[in-house]
């Protein structure tokens, strides 16, 4: 079975303590996490340290990063490099978020090379791709989010592909309380992976785990999850709060 993920986008959300209380909570309350299954923390960069601690010893839980830039090293004042990342273990990096795309201009071909960054030091991109409302309403998401992948992933061999994870997050959906209803989520996850078996075959596009973003929290993840070509789910808002997000863990299929 394919990866079945619940991944925490922390956004720029929490000071130190804040970020060890919600750990500390969230680990207190029961999470059954089954060998396919795995709970992911993108965390701001600096509390790196402190959820890599907490989380030592506990199985399929992993720290992520947000972001990373797309160079190894060099006079990028302020940015932080994938094998920085790599160095304190780190794992998995979320690119691509729209909120990135839109505030830091991050266009199509800069997250090539990000991703490509991402894969160099042997990590998961959690690769994130999504329409605008007024894309929704003129009934074009499905073009749109194909350009996105197309433009950004499809130079990968195939064995790289299935290093990546999709997160489809529509914009208008994000932070508003609005979900994509579950059959549109299946809807635009099976187009997706039709994508990419067009490009890589259909086995390969049944490895990749493909997760639904937008709004998610406890009272609807179970239902979202349940769609066959939803692997699961990156939350932003839910993800702040212990007892969501571990319900979010525990919906996974
Ligand atoms: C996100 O930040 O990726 C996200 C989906 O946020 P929210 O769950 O708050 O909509």
């Amino acid at each position: 079975m394919r990866k079945q993920i619940a991944a925490a986008n922390w956004k720029m959300n929490l000071n130190q303590n804040e970020a060890e209380t919600l750990l500390n909570e969230l680990l207190s309350l029961p999470l059954s996490l089954q060998a396919h299954q795995e709970a992911i923390f993108a965390v701001p960069a600096i509390y790196i340290p402190l959820a890599t601690h907490k989380l030592t010893g506990k199985t399929n839980m992993y720290v992520a990063a947000q972001n990373c830039h797309q160079k190894d090293n060099g006079a990028y004042t302020g940015e932080i490099a994938a094998p920085m990342f790599a160095s304190v273990g780190v794992k998995h990096i979320v690119l691509g978020h729209s909120e990135r795309r839109e505030y830091f201009a991050e266009s199509d071909a800069l997250l090539v090379e990000k991703v490509n960054a991402v894969l160099a030091i042997n990590s998961t991109p959690i690769f994130c791709c999504g329409e605008p409302l007024a894309i929704r309403e003129a009934g074009t998401q499905n073009a749109f989010v194909e350009t996105q992948i197309k433009n950004s992933l499809f130079h990968l061999a195939e064995d790289q592909i299935t290093k990546v994870v999709i997160a489809y997050e529509p914009i208008w959906a994000i932070g508003t309380g609005k979900t994509a209803s579950s059959e549109q989520a299946q809807e635009i996850h099976a187009y997706i992976r039709s994508v990419f078996a067009t490009k890589y075959g259909q086995p390969v596009a049944d490895q990749i785990s493909i997760l639904y973003g937008g709004s998610v929290k406890a009272a609807n993840a179970k239902e979202i999850f349940s769609q066959p070509d939803v692997d699961g789910g990156l939350v932003g808002g839910a993800s702040l709060v212990a007892t969501e997000f571990a319900a979010i863990i525990n919906a996974l299929k």
